[in-house]
């Protein structure tokens, strides 16, 4: 196996003098030196050939016997140093401390094609960082996360990748529910991977402990190496910096709402300072078109991280961010300012979002409450969101209203309900956007292009995900397989995989792992 390696992050920035793995605070820092925990008997049980692809990884080098120990940690490649990150962050709206790397390790930065690539493995034992935990991961997170995260790759989502998902050998024991039910389950590893993991966490915990030192030196770092077209660092370059933070995240968020994903744990520690979507815990897709609704239980209460409160849960954490930086720019009116703009920003793009899976292509002042109206009759009856804007595609300016409430009727829960006022509700919507449609211009065959273009007709639905896990537990991985490949073209028409195109089964519909996850991992 053959690597470019280009470690920049632990050569330009400072190691904790430390090298013993035990558990304690690390200041003046961003990193710990820490290797891999060996596992009893690894196996990998699936490649992304998309990922290897982009590493310049063979055929030949992703089944050969050095891939499976470098990527389960039993070797350390040569001539690197692996490491775990040091962070912060504000978990549930509470300022937490010192989180970090607690269960993820760093191998080595390389470079292919240009592009740089961080290899890190999520569960491969503990670090400085593990608090009170073991550093490890079970088969069925590391699944979600191993085929989410290629999953929204493919829908166009920015995330982290994933190169390989492999078991360990190894028992570990969970909680799953948090109720005194711990027992054990199988082991796994993920090799994840990203330009970088760096999140608002990073900064946030040298900010927080007054070290402007080391928070300057990680800011120009990250300046330097993803934000070189910005220029060299200064206070004005600082405030481009966070601007372009702004508006990568918002762009991020806006994504997850348009294919209906909860990230379920928005806390400032898995805010990616590149925009990406990072840490796929209990995350789920939304299948009633609910914008109450969060998979996460250990949320339940509150539901601050709740579908349609992404938004603003992002803004909050730009907040915290701002507020790390503004040690380092002294003025409170740019970084406000930046602030006031995602403020103005987010609803234009949520709009111009709405429109594109609408098929509007032109704009008009009357859009907002179309959206809105929608929004309102969508939570009169379950509907399934994937469905019903997959199907509006094939709605045309010349159907009757009747003809159209038919053409979506699939996406209903219950279609016995379309009775009385919520069939009104119906139509009235129905007749004001086809009403709507005739100010188009486009044929309804190019319509129909470019709304399957930004309306998903697979995602990673939360029972699909439970039924690999389930499988992958006995020992077989071949739904896992299958869909890797399914959501590999999640805009195509897949004829033989149309089963998928469904709604929840209603097993699925109250049981754990399908809509309840906690943050058990
Ligand atoms: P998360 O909820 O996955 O974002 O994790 C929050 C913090 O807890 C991070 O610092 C993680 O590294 C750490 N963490 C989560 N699970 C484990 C584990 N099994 N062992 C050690 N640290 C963990
Ligand atoms: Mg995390």
């Amino acid at each position: 196996m053959k690597f470019n390696i280009q470690n920049t992050f632990t050569k330009e920035l400072p190691a904790d003098p430390i090298q013993e793995n035990t558990r304690r605070q690390i200041t003046e820092a961003c990193f710990s030196y820490v290797t891999p925990k060996k596992t009893s008997n690894p196996k990998v049980l699936h490649v992304s050939d998309e990922m290897a692809k982009e590493l310049g990884l063979s055929e030949e080098e992703i089944t050969s016997e050095e891939f499976k120990n470098v990527f389960t940690g039993n070797k350390v490649y040569s001539n690197t140093q692996p490491y775990a990150m040091c962070y912060g962050g504000h978990q549930f709206g509470h300022w937490a401390g010192q989180l970090g790397d607690g269960r993820a390790i760093n191998l080595f930065e390389t470079v292919h094609n240009n592009k740089n690539w961080a290899l890190q493995l999520k569960g491969a034992g503990e670090t400085p960082y593990s608090r009170t935990a073991d550093g490890l991961a079970v088969l069925r997170s590391s699944i979600r996360e191993y085929l989410c995260s290629e999953a929204m790759h493919h829908l166009g989502v920015p995330t982290t990748r994933a190169l390989s998902l492999a078991l360990s050998g190894d028992q570990v024991l969970r909680d799953v529910m948090y109720n005194g039910n711990a027992a054990y389950e199988k082991g796994a590893i993920v090799c994840r991977t990203a330009e970088s993991f760096l999140r608002f966490g990073n900064y946030q915990i040298l900010a927080a402990r007054g070290d402007v030192k080391t928070l300057k030196t990680l800011v120009d770092y990250t300046i330097t190496h993803h934000f070189s077209h910005l220029g060299k660092p200064s206070k004005e370059t600082y405030v481009s910096f966070f601007k372009e933070v702004a508006d990568r995240s918002l762009d991020m968020v806006i994504h997850w709402q348009r294919v209906g994903f909860v990230h379920g744990v928005m806390n400032t520690d898995n805010m990616s300072i590149l925009g990406l979507t990072i840490d796929y815990g209990p995350y789920g897709w939304l299948e009633g078109y609910d914008h109450g609704w969060t998979p996460n239980t250990t949320d339940n209460t509150h539901k601050r991280y709740r579908y349609g409160s992404q938004p603003e849960i992002v803004l909050w954490n730009l907040y915290q961010l701002a507020n790390a930086l503004y040690l380092l720019i002294e003025e409170a009116k740019p970084l406000e300012a930046v602030l006031e703009y995602y403020q103005e920003k987010f609803p234009e793009k949520y709009m111009q979002m709405m429109r594109e899976k609408l098929g509007l292509f032109s704009s008009k002042e009357s859009d907002g409450k179309l959206v809105s109206d929608l929004e309102e009759v969508l939570k009169k009856t379950e509907t399934d969101m994937t469905i019903f804007f997959r199907l509006l595609a094939v709605i045309s300016k010349e159907d009757t209203v009747e003809n159209a409430i038919k053409k979506i009727e699939k996406a209903f829960y219950t279609p016995s309900e379309i009775v009385d006022e919520v069939k009104l509700f119906w139509e009235t919507w129905f007749q004001n956007y086809l009403d709507r449609m005739q100010n188009e211009t486009v044929s309804d065959e190019d319509k129909k292009t470019k709304m399957n273009a930004v309306n998903p007709k697979y995602v990673l639905r939360n029972y699909m995900a439970q039924l690999a896990i389930d499988d992958a537990d006995k020992g077989n991985y071949s739904l896992l397989n299958e869909l890797y490949l399914l959501l590999k073209n999640p805009y195509d028409e897949q004829p033989e995989n149309e089963k998928w195109f469904a709604k929840r089964p209603e097993w699925a519909r109250n049981k754990v792992g399908c809509s309840m996850l906690s943050c058990s991992s």
